[in-house]
């Protein structure tokens, strides 16, 4: 997001030189440099055995499943996110958080960091942001999330990470193409 006026102050921005940046939205009175940087968020494939945790969320997609994501706030890294995040929406607590990659979403100016882990312990019991959860086979997945495209991408990698070699999981994929 390009700032105008200084969200801390309320008074209008400077430009000011910022090595490669170039003139960068300053406010001198609180000596901020506002850089042009997307939010970070999180989306995390969570595992157990061949299943895989999805969620029903209308407000993100009215028509597809979803996997577990937030935004990372501050004061926390970005695995305390992953945590935190599948434990408040899922109720399940996770380990072996694994790093698969990151996607920009341009229309919110969201970079998406995508990981995947394993369920460790916990019944499912979903907060009141999600309408739905359970666990799906992780071959089935790309079928019940059709509009997230990034999504189904982060269930590629899984796929491709515990060595899925049977065709079952693609055939929405070749069909389409
Ligand atoms: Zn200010």
């Amino acid at each position: 997001m390009k700032f105008k006026y200084c969200p801390k102050c309320g008074k209008e921005l400077i430009e000011k030189y910022s090595w490669d940046e170039g003139g960068v939205p300053y406010c001198p009175v609180d000596d901020i440099m506002y850089f042009d940087t997307p939010k970070p968020c999180v989306v995390v494939a969570v595992l157990k055995d061949n299943n895989i945790l999805l969620l029903k969320q209308s407000y993100i997609f009215k028509n597809s499943k979803v996997l577990v994501s937030g935004y990372v706030t501050n004061g926390e890294t970005v695995e305390e996110t992953v945590y935190r995040e599948v434990k408040e929406e899922t109720g399940i607590t996770i380990g072996d958080i694994k790093y698969l990659g990151s996607e920009y979403l341009s229309s919110k100016e969201l970079i998406m960091l995508t990981f995947m882990a394993n369920y460790v312990e916990g019944e499912i019991n979903k907060s009141d942001e999600v309408e739905w959860v359970d666990w799906r086979e992780l071959e089935n997945a790309i079928y019940e999330m059709e509009e997230d495209e990034i999504g189904k991408n982060v269930v590629r990698k899984v796929l491709s990470e515990v060595g899925y070699t049977e065709d079952k999981a693609y055939v929405y994929d070749n069909n389409k193409g």
